[in-house]
């Protein structure tokens, strides 16, 4: 049949006509491996589980598709779902970069084996050292810093300028925390672990919670509100918190930082407690130099503007500056501590072990 139909195209044929049918079909084959390269390029993808909802995320992705043609698709929830959902996966997760907040966190999902391992030149220039594990498989793609809230009609300016000063029995019953099991508590301790040693972080621990005015709950924003509202005159909290309150479109959340003022902890001495939000690319990531290629985008200028100003935290990359007059608001005049987050992590048990014989339930 083929041979047929060969045979009477040639007869049918003159060879001008012939030569013309060749292009044409040439020229239909191009068309058709194009078409499959257009239709790969839109099938260009990257899953994405992160534990970030900001309305400025928004742009921050839809930037990225633009630049590069990958599309991602989200899945949001919080930090713990997200870790145990990647670890319920396992090898068949089709996750490939999971975004969550607290080096103490990623740590754990380091120490679970679910990071991969990757080496980008841009990550390992653009993210200070202290910021990203050496071994490439988390990266800190903003950070914020643990401050202490006081009260203004209780608390003289210069009265509480460390954290150590928590400890002094002169504020018993002054001071709220949330659990001291929560992260955000274990990373804090665990850089006190780092920089005095175990047994002075204990010491600090028990004074601390000698100190409390209740009984620990909620979570930081809680405790700046027990703040306002008198219950206690001292708390801990992430920065992030303050400029949501003052940005707030309810009256009385910005009232609650008429009476607060911010301590920016150690400056004099070893820096303020700071952390990160960060991410990696997944063991199992089904798309991984898509990965690659959106955290190096997480990187560039703009991204690290959307990145940080999303939760009114800082770039990671030094040289990007944010401009949020809400934060800057809190104080512009202090020093950030500079040890490696890998401390928090490693101290992390050690901390546990800390709260629990101290009672910071
Ligand atoms: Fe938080």
């Amino acid at each position: 049949m083929q041979r047929s139909v060969s045979s009477r195209s040639r007869l049918l044929l003159s060879p001008a006509r012939r030569s013309a049918l060749l292009s044409l079909v040439s020229t239909a084959l191009g068309a058709i491996s194009l078409g499959a390269g257009a239709a790969m390029a839109q099938e260009q993808v990257l899953n994405l589980y992160s534990a970030r909802h900001y309305s400025t995320d928004e742009a921050l992705y839809n930037n990225f598709t633009r630049q590069t043609g990958i599309r991602i698709n989200r899945i949001e929830a919080g930090e713990d779902q997200l870790f145990q959902r990647i670890k319920n996966e396992g090898a068949n997760s089709p996750a490939d970069v999971f975004l969550t907040v607290d080096a103490g966190r990623l740590w754990l999902a380091e120490q679970e084996g679910l990071f991969a391992s990757i080496n980008s030149q841009i990550l390992n220039q653009r993210i200070p050292q202290q910021y990203r594990l050496a071994n490439g498989s988390w990266y800190g793609f903003s950070t914020r810093a643990r401050v202490i809230a006081v009260d203004k009609r209780k608390i003289r300016p210069g009265e509480i300028t460390t954290y150590e000063d928590l400890a002094n029995p002169k504020w018993k019953g002054q001071i709220c925390t949330r659990s001291g099991s929560h992260v955000y508590m274990l990373s804090l301790l665990s850089s006190i672990i780092e920089h005095s040693g175990a047994a002075r972080a204990e010491e600090w621990a028990r004074g601390v919670v000698a100190n409390l005015a209740r009984a620990p709950k909620g979570g930081d924003t809680d405790q700046v509100r027990a703040v306002a509202a008198g219950e206690c005159a001292i708390a801990l909290t992430n920065t992030y918190y303050m400029p949501r309150l003052l940005k707030s479109s309810r009256a009385e959340d910005r009232a609650v930082m008429e009476h607060i003022a911010v301590v920016w902890p150690n400056t004099a001495g070893r820096g303020v407690h700071m952390n990160v939000s960060g991410g990696g690319v997944l063991k199992n990531a089904p798309n991984r130099q898509n990965a690659i290629r959106f955290l190096e985008y997480l990187v560039s200028d703009e991204a690290q503007r959307y990145f940080a100003d999303g939760n009114n935290e800082w770039p990671v990359v030094p040289t990007v500056k944010v401009n949020n007059k809400e934060l800057e608001s809190l104080g512009t005049d202090w020093k950030p501590d500079t040890i490696n987050m890998i401390a928090l992590g490693k101290n992390q048990r050690l901390a546990q072990e800390i709260v629990n014989r101290v009672g910071w339930k």
